[in-house]
């Protein structure tokens, strides 16, 4: 299998912006809806993902409209609530009682920890400080992994690190980025020393669309991808 040298990785990438372009998605700097999201969108599709994140918002909203980057949903309120109404509100995520009790699992957690004490839910801090602290951080959150964590850091802040999900994980391994069979935990060192800094959210969002699009977890359609000549795993 053909190592994952830089030179190769950004032959990959720019074949991938080829196909899709440079992503444009500005850290939209709230890092907790980034978190709350994850945690709904486990087991589940990214419309009921969504259909939840809304129905708790109009179960738990901030009242009147939240100047941006305010969270729009009341966290406290969430965790002071009844088990019970969460798993009401987010109901359409699916084991809604299993993600309810995590939620607040999480809110609570981030409260006993708080560093604003005038604001214990803020995550604010982690946009000035070091990745690897915000990492450690987040993964000892209960239930919170590397992928969760990278993409708070990612998507709320813009910050250098990266999702790997199954889709990103499945096209590396077949590019020959990764090891086969690599934990997730390897994956993600491995993803980040290979992306060239500031390009993170493109190699992610880039990858993942590959996957969806071209190389499927069970036919990848070798025969029109575009990356085929400098993959070890096309298939004939
Ligand atoms: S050649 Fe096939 S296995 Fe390789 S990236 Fe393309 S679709 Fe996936």
């Amino acid at each position: 299998m053909l190592g994952p040298t830089r030179a190769r990785v950004l032959r990959i990438r720019d074949r991938l912006r080829e196909l899709y372009g440079i992503p444009r998605m500005a850290p939209h700097g709230r890092p907790l809806d980034e978190l709350i999201l994850t945690v709904l969108s486990q087991s589940t599709n990214d419309r009921n993902r969504d259909v939840a994140f809304l129905r708790l918002r109009e179960r738990f909203g901030v009242s009147g409209p939240p100047a941006p980057p305010a969270q729009p949903i009341d966290y406290a309120a969430v965790l002071a609530a009844p088990v019970e109404d969460v798993e009401e509100a987010i109901r359409p995520g699916g084991i809604s009682k299993v993600k309810s009790a995590r939620i607040q699992a999480i809110l609570a957690a981030i409260v006993a920890g708080a560093r604003d004490s005038e604001n214990p839910l803020s995550l604010e801090w982690m946009r000035d400080a070091p990745v690897s602290e915000s990492r450690a951080y987040l993964c000892a959150l209960p239930g919170v992994g590397r992928k969760t964590a990278a993409c708070v850091l990612l998507f709320s802040y813009g910050l250098p690190d990266i999702p790997v999900d199954t889709h990103v994980s499945r096209v590396g391994t077949r590019l020959g980025l990764f090891r086969p069979g690599a934990p997730f935990e390897e994956l993600h060192d491995q993803m980040l020393a290979l992306t060239p800094p500031g390009h993170e959210l493109e190699f992610h969002v880039n990858l993942l669309r590959h996957g969806r699009r071209t190389c499927h977890a069970r036919k990848p359609a070798c025969d029109e991808c575009a990356l085929a000549r400098m993959c070890p795993s096309r298939q004939p």
